[in-house]
């Protein structure tokens, strides 16, 4: 495994629509398994395949299966899950939305209020290229809105309402 760079705006590959992918072979696990390990590096929660230079419809992300409630703090002995979708699709989406406060690994220095689905059910193949699908809510929802934006050329900023340069370090959690 090796860590591979994150590119960052204005890399036009940000901006490109990412093309499926096809092959299922030990490149492509290669590829899953070093975006972990850059992810992991960053740190990030998710890392989507244009944010290391390769226009390929490829997410990985890391976060707490369950939603945490309001009152518990997070803590280092809830288990986080790891998810690596191919070609991933939000086939359904809730009518609810919540804004959030989000940063991106490839706009370093930036955050923005943008309003998300509260659920959504994500389609799409395992490294194998087996059809899997996810149903997120909250935060983890939210990861993968932004990740799936990526692989069709949208950033943050693009739904954002207001986009600022926090003071402090942006937090682990909101890099995506
Ligand atoms: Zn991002």
């Amino acid at each position: 495994m090796s860590l591979r760079t994150i590119v960052t705006l204005p890399d036009p590959v940000l901006r490109r629509k990412a093309r499926a992918v096809t092959k299922f072979d030990k490149d492509l696990h290669t590829l899953i398994d070093d975006m972990v390990e850059t992810m992991r590096d960053a740190p990030g929660v998710g890392l989507a395949a244009p944010q290391i230079g390769l226009a390929e419809r490829l997410i990985v992300v890391e976060y707490y299966e369950h939603e945490m409630d309001e009152e518990s703090e997070e803590n280092e002995d809830m288990p986080k899950k790891v998810w690596a979708i191919i070609n991933p699709e939000i086939v359904k989406a809730s009518e609810e939305k919540v804004m959030g406060v989000e940063g991106c690994l490839s706009l370093p220095g930036l955050v923005g209020e943008v309003e998300r689905h509260t659920e959504v059910l994500v389609k799409g193949l395992n490294r194998h290229g087996k059809p899997m699908k996810v149903k997120a809510k909250g935060w983890l929802a939210r990861i993968f809105q932004h990740e799936i934006d990526h692989l069709n050329g949208i950033l943050f900023p693009d739904l954002a309402t207001r986009v600022w340069q926090p003071q402090q370090e942006v937090e682990q959690e909101q890099e995506v």
